[in-house]
Parts: C-alpha cells; sequence; structure tokens
C-alpha cells in the first residue's frame, strides 16, 4: 500500500458550546438544537436519534488518484445523512482512518476530515478504535519501483510530533489519535478509558439522560476497544472486568437500558448469522460475508448476558453485512458500511439508533447514501 504526504493540519479553535446557533451548510439549513455541553439529554417529546458511522478508512490510498476522492465521497455520504436524518449524535464504529496508509506520525488531518461532517453541523459525537486506526505503516512495494517514494510532508501540529524526528514512519497511536480527539473540541465526548486497561484504550460509558431530569438515565452507551492494529484483536479480561464493575456500580438493579458499541465482531456473531437469505427474527439487506470475529474471547459476551438490562450490541468490520440477529437475551447487529475508503462496493449508508423514554424503546434502520431507508428493526419496544 502507499503512503501519503501530509498536509497543512487545521488547529481548530477552542469551542464552548452551549448553545448552538444555526448553520447553513450544502444549501441545506440545518439547525442545530441547543445542547448543553458534555450532557447528552433526550428533548421532551422527541426521540433521541444516533447515527453510526463506520468504516470510513481515511486516508486510504492517499497517493492514487482516486484515494483522496473516496474520501470526498465518504463526506458526502455523511453529509447527507446528517442532513436527513438530523440525529442528536453520531458514533465513529472504528477504522476512521487507515493508518497503515499513513506515513507520518500525526494521522490527525484525517481523523478530522473524517469527523468534518459531524463537527460541522455541531453534532456532538464519540468514537471507538477499530482495527485500523493505529495499524502500522505498509509499505508499498511499487514505491521501490521507477516512481520512487513520494516526498514526505510533515504535519505542523506540534501537539502530536514534536519536529523532523517525529515526522516519519511510525504511524500515530491510539492514545495519540484520542487525546487529539478530545483536545480541542467540547463536541467531542470521546473518553480514553481507564489505565488498566492500555493498550485498549477507548473503553468508556456515556449517559442519555432524561428530558425532565438531566442527572436521570435512560439509558447508558457503553465503549469497548475491540483491539487490532496494533495489538491483537480481542476483549480482554481485564475489560470484561471492568464492564462487570462498572455497570454493577452504576446500575446495579439493572433497572436502565445499556446499549454496547465496539469494532470487530465477537464470536457469538457466528453462531447467528444467517446462512444465504436474511430470514426472520434476523434484519437486514446485505449478507456477502462470513462474520470475521475477533481472534479470542475472555469472558466479555459472558458478563452481557449476565445483565438483563442490555439490549443491543452493534460493531462494524465486515462491510459486507448490515444484519441484527436476536441472540439469547439482546440483539446482535452490525452497522452499515458508511466509507468508501475500504474493502467492497455495497452502497454505503449509515445504521440509525432511535431511543424513547417512558416507555423505553430501541428502533434502528439503515438510511442509505441516496436517502433510501430499509431495514427497520425494534430491538426493545
Ligand atoms: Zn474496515
Amino acid at each position: 500500500m502507499e503512503g501519503q504526504n501530509g498536509k497543512q493540519n487545521k488547529k481548530f479553535s477552542l469551542l464552548k458550546i452551549v448553545l448552538l446557533l444555526p448553520l447553513i451548510r450544502f444549501g441545506s439549513v440545518v439547525v442545530a438544537k441547543p445542547r448543553t455541553a458534555k450532557n447528552l439529554q433526550v428533548q421532551k417529546g422527541l426521540p433521541f436519534k444516533i447515527a453510526l458511522f463506520a468504516d470510513l478508512h481515511f486516508g486510504e490510498d492517499a497517493w492514487t488518484k482516486w484515494g483522496p476522492l473516496q474520501d470526498v465521497h465518504s463526506t458526502k455520504v455523511m453529509s447527507s445523512i446528517l442532513d436527513q436524518d438530523k440525529p442528536d449524535f453520531v458514533i465513529y464504529l472504528g477504522d476512521v482512518i487507515t493508518a497503515n496508509n499513513i506515513p507520518i506520525a500525526n494521522a490527525s488531518l484525517y481523523w478530522d476530515q473524517a469527523l468534518s461532517s459531524a463537527k460541522n453541523r455541531c453534532i456532538p459525537w464519540a468514537i471507538v478504535f477499530g482495527n485500523h486506526d493505529d495499524a502500522q505503516f505498509t509499505w508499498p512495494l511499487e514505491w521501490f519501483s521507477d516512481s520512487g517514494i513520494p516526498p514526505l510532508k510533515c504535519s505542523s501540529d506540534i501537539s502530536l510530533s514534536s519536529g523532523e524526528d517525529n515526522c516519519g514512519f511510525m504511524g500515530t497511536t491510539r492514545l495519540q489519535l484520542i487525546n487529539h480527539d478530545i483536545g480541542s473540541k467540547t463536541l467531542s465526548f470521546s473518553q480514553k478509558g481507564p489505565k488498566n486497561l492500555w493498550p485498549s484504550v477507548s473503553n468508556y460509558v456515556l449517559k442519555i439522560s432524561s428530558s425532565d431530569d438531566s442527572e436521570s438515565p435512560v439509558a447508558y452507551l457503553y465503549f469497548l476497544d475491540s483491539g487490532g492494529g496494533s495489538y491483537p484483536e480481542v476483549i480482554s479480561s481485564a475489560q470484561a472486568k471492568w464492564f462487570n464493575s462498572t455497570s454493577m456500580e452504576i446500575n446495579p438493579d439493572s433497572r436502565v437500558p445499556e446499549i454496547i458499541f465496539w469494532h470487530i465482531p465477537s464470536r457469538a456473531y457466528k453462531t447467528v448469522a444467517p446462512s444465504g437469505e436474511i430470514d426472520k427474527p434476523c434484519v437486514g439487506s446485505i449478507n456477502k460475508e462470513t462474520v470475521a470475529p475477533q481472534e479470542a474471547e475472555y469472558g466479555i459476551m459472558n458478563a452481557l448476558e449476565a445483565r438483563s438490562s442490555v439490549q443491543a450490541v452493534f460493531v462494524g468490520h465486515n462491510h459486507g453485512l448490515d444484519w441484527c440477529c436476536p441472540c439469547k437475551k439482546f440483539w446482535l447487529c452490525f452497522a452499515r458500511h458508511t466509507g468508501y475508503g475500504g474493502y467492497g462496493n455495497w452502497a454505503r449508508g449509515a445504521r440509525i439508533l432511535e431511543i424513547t423514554e417512558q416507555p423505553f424503546s430501541l428502533k434502528s434502520w439503515i438510511t442509505m447514501e441516496d436517502g433510501s431507508v430499509h431495514s427497520h428493526v425494534s430491538l426493545k419496544s
């Protein structure tokens, strides 16, 4: 694979957003709703909508003519879906960038491009890492032919690299990426999890609170790092224990619904996968691959099964799968390949989640780049 010439990284000004102003983007008026920073709250009488953007793979094949075009197309997909569905929140479900194609320490340029459609609309977001986000740079064989190695331009982002010494081919770590994501943008709800779970970084929980009382939870969103890239594709035993202890602490009686997000499907996905056509009780539109699960399983599925409050798990990784299937007490769902980067030419789209309070419900469907919607499923009614 090839490399990427670093471009000047834009430094974003620090946003202190409490009330957000209307925005005009792409010819249509997008009115951002008032929102208190660092609080995800249902608005009275309205559902809370989340868009899942999976496998964007920004920065892939950036040295070719068509590589950068992929990123332009991916931005268009996200923009049209955000304008159509107007979600309250965006979850980037891993493989935001293709780090193994980015030969500079600072991948933040691509990171910022990938997140720009949500940021430009003042829609808050959270991320989990996939197996490509901190993957090691892979030297393209063709760079050693007559074409040679493209000139390397270093980023000017001093927050990530300390001058020429860091301008090389070593890639950007999970910690650098998440620090960048959290850093200057108050719209980011991403967190780096507890240190004792490292090298697994994106492990945290967010609360969606009730319209009546910002202290009262409607649902908890759990983000778990399923590894890959710089270390094995796995959710560790320590992560499973962290989920157990955290959920027991903040939701001891399992009264509040819990929704789970990570990148690489667990092995349980293989056991529920439809063979051929997607028939009830599964719901979806493409089943074009076999499930590519994590390398090992160290207890997270048992931990989830032990809690009656867990509603569904959402993953990306397999670009040719978009189904939801029930598994014992909850649902296992794929997102929908959103990016033009990454393998496969299946039409691009995004899985949308819709949460209501009183009574709690969790519905989902897929919105495509062309605006069509399909695969409606009620995951909890
Ligand atoms: Zn991917």
